[in-house]
């Protein structure tokens, strides 16, 4: 048998790090070290129910595995054969064996393509993704397709950018590709610092060569020879996990000189970022690779003409380019396929908040967020009713109750007044005060603003100060009508992405639960 553990960063804090010692120890006491081998994975997206374990040839998902269940758990399953029902995930114990889990509610309308190979390989293990078609797509571009070639599938495809702005990928490789310089570069965006988001953390963590076989055909596909992925220091094990893979690549030949004897070179390094939110801002993230304090430049030029150290570059992020290599071997009409008319593909999401599936989640386009919350979420806890949902960070909005039926996509979700952002989706309950949550993003924005430009420095600062102001019922209704105006004039004078979104969350809060703004005025006077 195989044992499957989860070691994303949400088992490993729940303790599956020593849940993994310990079995090792008790298959070792039963002499079960020959027939039986325990995988440590990236996550499942359960995350609410770590430490995850799972036991093949059966698919036994058991979850909230303790030290103290081991022993149980081998000398039960794995020595007799006899599943421990008492600790399998509820929705999968049936009568006689258990249920597939791809037909519990969590995962039964997910579709995972960028998530394909979390939680089934080994992360630190280049055999188990080459054993998963890794390095296909690679090969295939490198021995079959031109350049043009690989920007035109991509193009097909419909990809857009899953870092928030949605913009085409393709159509960003053929403005690099068209320049001509002695060098370019490739990044990735590895950032990830909207509150609430993991999405590019899991990937990291449970697929790392993914990106690096995505990061060197977009190499090939512009003419760059060198990439960097710009990641967060706070996210340890993804860090280790990419360097491991880049490692072994280089080892096996996927990385450096002549790369499938196809004459092209390429390789890769990682710059670990301090974590500062304004880095995720394409400008800042690559004035930081250059050494520099991380600050956001004007554009244009755009980053195709002049980007990292001058010279054309492409900079996606992390889940953009988990979807490369699967588009290049399943074919662009495959991609299409899925998703709606504007929005192909999937998206993945970080389930937070009052949520009972607090976890990663990946969905067609187009999946209504009823079905996001209320069926694969589980819906809400205690009872409760849904009150709304927000959706991509600090740079998003709230979509209210009466919006639930909405079918997620790039557009969809602007025409609310929202926006898909990274993919964090923070559930709020009945309890939860809107103008408190305003009030939280804002205080985040108004920290991580890099000071450069005086709208959003100081802008950001007086509309925290009107929102202290309304929560402690000082404010008078012409309050109201200032701290309005002022989110307007934030947004249209701001010099990055950072002042230009920061004021969303109070926007939207105020367009569709307005009543909770007068309601805190009315309380006091
Ligand atoms: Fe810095 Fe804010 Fe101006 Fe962006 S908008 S450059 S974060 S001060």
């Amino acid at each position: 048998s195989h044992v499957l553990v989860c070691g994303g960063t949400g088992c490993t804090s729940s303790g599956s790090e020593q849940l993994v010692s310990v079995l090792e120890q008790e298959i070792a006491k039963q002499g079960l070290s020959e027939e039986v081998k325990v995988v440590k994975t990236g996550c499942f997206g359960l995350c609410a129910l770590g430490p995850i374990m799972i036991v093949y040839p059966e698919g036994s998902f058991y979850s909230m595995v303790k030290p103290e269940d081991i022993p149980e758990i081998v000398s039960e399953h794995l020595l007799k054969g006899r599943i421990v029902k008492r600790l399998l995930y509820s929705e999968t114990v049936a009568d006689d064996s258990v249920k597939s889990l791809n037909e519990t509610d969590f995962y039964k309308k997910q579709q995972r393509v960028a998530l394909r190979n979390c939680g089934v390989i080994n992360p630190e293990n280049i055999d188990e993704y080459i054993g998963f078609d890794g390095y296909q797509a690679l090969g295939k571009v490198l021995t079959e397709m031109t350049p043009d070639q690989v920007i035109q599938t991509i193009k097909d495809s419909g990809l857009r950018g899953r870092g928030g702005g949605g913009f085409p990928t393709g159509l960003k490789w053929s403005f690099a590709a068209a320049n001509d310089a002695d060098q370019k570069y490739v990044c990735c965006n590895a950032d990830e610092g909207d509150p609430g988001a993991f999405m590019d953390r899991s990937i990291l963590e449970g697929d790392p060569h993914v990106l690096i076989e995505a990061m060197t055909i977009a190499g090939y596909a512009i003419g760059a020879s060198q990439g960097y992925v710009y990641i967060r220091a706070e996210y340890p094990i993804a860090v280790k996990r990419l360097q491991i893979a880049i490692d072994q690549a280089r080892e096996y030949g996927l990385l450096g000189k002549n790369i499938f004897d196809s004459g092209f070179d390429f390789d890769m390094e990682l710059r670990l970022g301090a974590g500062a939110f304004v880095c995720g801002e394409e400008t800042a993230l690559m004035t930081s690779i250059e050494g520099h304090r991380g600050e956001p430049r004007p554009r244009p030029p755009f980053p195709a003409v002049k980007g990292l150290f001058g010279k054309p570059t492409v900079l996606n992020n992390v889940e953009t380019y988990a979807n490369v290599p699967r588009i290049i071997l399943n074919g662009a009409e495959w991609f299409a396929s899925m998703g709606t008319e504007k929005s192909k593909g999937t998206k993945v999401f970080a389930l937070g908040g009052k949520i009972h599936n607090t976890g990663l989640v990946e969905v067609p386009m187009g999946t209504t967020l009823r079905e996001i919350i209320e069926e694969i979420g589980g819906g809400i806890p205690n009872d409760k009713k849904f009150k709304a949902a927000q959706t991509g960070g600090p740079s998003g909005g709230c979509i209210p109750a009466n919006l639930i039926d909405t079918e997620i996509d790039y557009d969809n979700l602007i025409a609310i007044g929202s926006m898909m952002g990274s993919g964090g989706l923070i559930v709020m309950d009945e309890d939860t005060c809107m103008v408190d949550i305003a009030k939280f993003f804002l205080e985040f924005t108004v920290d991580e603003s890099c000071g450069k430009c005086t709208p959003c420095r100081v802008g950001t600062k007086r509309m925290y100060e009107m929102l202290d102001k309304i929560t402690k019922g000082n404010a008078t209704m012409e309050d109201l009508d200032k701290l309005e105006e002022l989110c307007y004039f934030v947004k249209a004078n701001s010099l990055c992405g950072l002042g230009q979104t920061a004021p969303n969350p109070v926007l939207s809060t105020l367009k569709y639960f307005r009543h909770e703004y007068e309601a805190h005025i009315k309380d006091k006077t």
